[in-house]
């Protein structure tokens, strides 16, 4: 069966080999007579998958033994009431800067769950005019509050294309970070995140498992007056086996960063974003009368290029002709409009040449 450009959001491509392996080895796994699906997550089994999924991510990302890797469920949105339970104290604040609609969601949220405990959340500032959203702020518009528990960002805006090039310094406060559209495209300073979260289905596998990345000494501080499943602690001190993991998300996690270190691993993977990116931005830019790309040149991403046409008709016209030649997930999420290139890490430059190749010739019909 041919397979089709991918450009979804999320739930995303995935590298053909993670899923080739997925496919060999479904039924009846290693040796064992019966799938992984049919496994205990107590095997010896399935635990060298869990710590081989671990291991692949540290190894990928560089991640220090100064963090924890969980695995979580509850995708990237039961991080932001988890952020909020286990890392603002009684009676203190929690800074977010607000880029997106995620940004927004997870601040909207951390008001939500501190009330109770006497604490709070503070917007440190919005970029949200008139709901567009297309950019991230500068550091003169960010005055942080040096007492407070954390500062929250969204390291790329999925629904608007916007991207931090540079994470804020916030001094002696947590960074803490939802990096769910971008996880796994670009190398992180983990000296300066205190926490990141991610939905692994952008990236680096599928949907069903979150990732958090934190730092131990944060984790083992966290507070305990909250429900024991809700605290990162009890995730970093049982390995995540806290409960029944995710095994077949966790499983297809494994692979799919397997495969991305056999590709190069994260050096390459982040130069082959930047290029698909600047092709498409590029092709943008070269042909402005007709394609519009609303971000600010800086605050660019480098994994959701949103751009636009002169008109709704051709919005149509574009996503049905692009389908037909076997490119698909092309249309911009609902609260936006438009068009969106998700070019995630499985997204391959020779599906974004044929992209371009694609909106060169419907530019020159349709102009
Ligand atoms: N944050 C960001 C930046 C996202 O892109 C998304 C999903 N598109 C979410 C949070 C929510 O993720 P989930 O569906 O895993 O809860």
């Amino acid at each position: 069966m041919k397979r089709v450009a991918n450009f979804n959001a999320g739930p995303a491509a995935l590298p053909l080999e993670a899923l080739e392996r997925g496919q060999r080895e479904f039924v009846a796994f290693e040796g064992t007579g019966m799938s992984l699906l049919e496994h205990s997550h107590r095997e010896p089994s399935y635990e060298k998958v869990h710590r081989e999924a671990i291991g692949l991510l540290r190894e990928y990302l560089s991640i220090p033994d100064t963090h924890d890797v969980l695995f979580m469920q509850g995708g990237a949105r039961m991080q932001f009431a988890f952020v909020p339970l286990n890392l603002l104290q009684p009676g203190k604040s929690a800074d977010y800067v607000v880029t997106g609609t995620w940004a927004k969601q997870a601040y909207e949220e951390a008001t939500l769950v501190s009330k109770p405990y006497g604490s709070s959340a503070r917007v440190v500032v919005s970029t949200e005019k008139d709901k567009k959203f297309t950019r991230v702020p500068e550091t003169s518009e960010m005055s942080f509050d040096a007492e407070a528990s954390y500062v929250h960002i969204t390291s790329n805006n999925t629904l608007f294309g916007s991207q931090w090039a540079s994470y804020p310094e916030t001094g002696n406060v947590p960074l803490v970070a939802d990096m769910t559209s971008d996880f796994g495209s670009r190398k992180v300073d983990w000296s300066k995140i205190a926490l990141a979260y991610a939905g692994a289905q952008k990236n680096i596998g599928p949907a069903g498992v979150t990732v958090v990345v934190g730092r131990k000494d944060l984790i083992q501080a966290g507070r305990t007056d909250i429900p024991q499943i809700f605290r990162y602690k009890g995730y970093a001190d049982s390995e995540s086996l806290l409960n029944t993991p995710p095994v077949f998300a966790i499983y297809m996690l494994r692979n799919t960063v397997r495969a991305l270190l056999d590709w190069g691993g994260l050096e390459v993977i982040e130069a082959e974003c930047k290029a698909k990116a600047a092709l498409l931005y590029g092709l943008c830019d070269s042909l402005s009368d007709f394609y519009r790309a609303p971000v600010e040149t800086k605050s660019r991403s480098t994994v959701n290029v949103v751009f636009q046409l002169p008109s709704e008709e051709l919005d149509k016209k574009f996503l049905s002709e692009a389908k037909a030649a076997g490119l698909v997930g092309l249309k911009g999420h609902r609260s936006v409009g438009g068009l969106r290139a998700s070019i995630y890490t499985a997204v391959r430059m020779p599906s974004v040449q044929l992209l371009a190749e694609f909106m060169r010739t419907f530019a020159a019909a349709n102009r």
